[in-house]
């Protein structure tokens, strides 16, 4: 490694990424033995049913589990265990009871943790919504009538905000931008998105920050109060990297990786998923993390060949994400947040279905759409068959 087929690979996090890690690795041909180890109890399954159908009713665990394949039925799985600090050095990671395990070749795939929010005070139930047991967690208090505050209007808070009001929670969302998913959406659409949420009972308190929690809920920053029995914190997250300290890696926002998703110095290591930074040359040579579903599977694949030596070409996969909210599928192809502020309807209307083109210096970049899925292919073709030259 990297080349051979044979030797160990081991694998640190047993979500997505880790287990399209140990997949692509035995569809690339390697024979050698796979470890995957994961701090979860669980196998690996998916996290985007956990702010809606999960957190909605009671699933079992099979709904939401990765169907194992074939080709990883003999990988080998350390479930339970935290992997505590890596020597690149010598080639191993040690693990929460102390053991040490050795590799050739290693692939990180630990991905986020939520951010949580640094106020004093104590009153309501704090939540965060990452793994299974937290959707379960908030899950048990959600009820008619139970007052939940949703701190946060990105894509998971307005998500959570979504179900909850189906479960006729009284839910209030506060952020502090102008509109919620403001940053990958813009302004108008973020407004809509409001008004949606509007008509179905969410309150918004924008452009407010919390200054602490009380007894009877939250006190902003303005000094109003917002009654809650129930903290649902989505303020974004943090890269699991601490296991990788010491090692001299740049780690200031996840793992920084070149175009083949190696680790800078060290050609058998490499990473996928949220935790990996790296540049994506269909837009520029800036690497950044992607936080969607689709990435752990492309960045697998491509991290794969590369620790077997296999050249592939280029990395330029083009993300795509989606969110549910009350039955309305939002769904996003390209990089709709590297726009420069060129937003442009390109079907239909705000109010109803539409199609919304994200521009960087008059080209597009990306495309959110809400219905419209008839012409879904088509954008996703254009954005795909649009690679970006040296000149454009
Ligand atoms: P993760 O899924 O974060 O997995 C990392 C794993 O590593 C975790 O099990 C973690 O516990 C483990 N780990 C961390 N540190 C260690 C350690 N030191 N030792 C051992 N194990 C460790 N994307 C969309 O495109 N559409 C959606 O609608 C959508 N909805 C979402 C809803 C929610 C509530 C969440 C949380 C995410 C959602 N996503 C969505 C994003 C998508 O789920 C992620 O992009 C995807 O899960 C990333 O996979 P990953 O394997 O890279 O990281």
């Amino acid at each position: 490694m990297p080349g051979a087929e044979g030797g160990r690979v081991v694998v640190v996090g047993a979500s997505l990424g880790g287990l399209r890690a140990a997949e692509q690795l035995r569809a690339a041909g390697h024979t050698g033995e796979v470890t995957v180890i994961g701090d979860e109890p669980h196998p690996p399954y998916n996290r985007p049913p956990l702010s809606k159908e999960v957190l909605a009713a009671e699933v079992s665990f099979d709904r939401v589990a990765f169907r194992m394949r074939a080709g990883v039925a003999d990988v080998g799985w350390r479930l339970g265990t935290a992997v505590t600090a890596a020597d690149l050095a010598a080639r191993t990671v040690r693990l929460a009871d102390g053991t040490e395990i050795a590799y050739d070749a290693l692939v990180i795939a630990t991905g986020l943790r939520p951010r949580r929010l640094a106020v004093p005070g104590t009153g309501p139930s704090r939540h965060v919504v990452r793994t299974l047991d937290d959707a379960a967690a908030l899950r048990a208090r959600l009820r008619p009538g139970t007052r939940l505050a949703v701190v946060g209007a990105g894509f998971i808070g307005c998500e959570v905000a979504a179900t909850a009001r189906t479960l006729g929670a009284d839910v209030t969302v506060v952020a502090p931008e102008s509109e919620p998913m403001l940053r990958p959406l813009g302004p108008d659409l973020g407004a809509e998105l409001r008004r949606r949420h509007g008509e179905r009972g969410v309150r918004f308190l924008l452009g407010r920050t919390i200054a602490r929690f009380t007894g009877d809920g939250l006190e902003l920053s303005d000094g109003s109060a917002v009654p809650a029995d129930v903290v649902v914190e989505a303020v974004g997250s943090v890269p699991c990297v601490e296991w990788l300290e010491g090692n001299g890696l740049d780690l200031s926002d996840g793992v920084l990786c070149d175009g083949a998703l190696r680790v800078e110095g060290r050609p058998e290591v490499v990473a996928v998923g949220d935790v990996a930074r790296f540049p994506n040359p269909r837009y520029d040579d800036v690497p950044r993390r992607v936080e969607h579903w689709s990435i752990p599977t492309d960045t697998a694949k491509h991290a794969a060949r590369t620790l077997l030596g296999q050249d592939v070409g280029p990395f330029m996969p083009l993300p795509s994400f989606w969110s549910d909210q009350y039955g309305m599928r939002l769904q996003s192809f390209g990089a709709p947040n590297l726009g420069d502020g060129d937003i442009r309807v390109l079907e239909g209307d705000l109010g109803g279905e539409v199609v919304l083109g994200y521009h960087r210096d008059g080209r597009l970049v990306g495309v959110v759409m809400i219905g419209c899925t008839r012409s879904q292919v088509g954008y996703r073709k254009r954005l795909l068959d649009d690679v970006r030259t040296p000149t454009s």
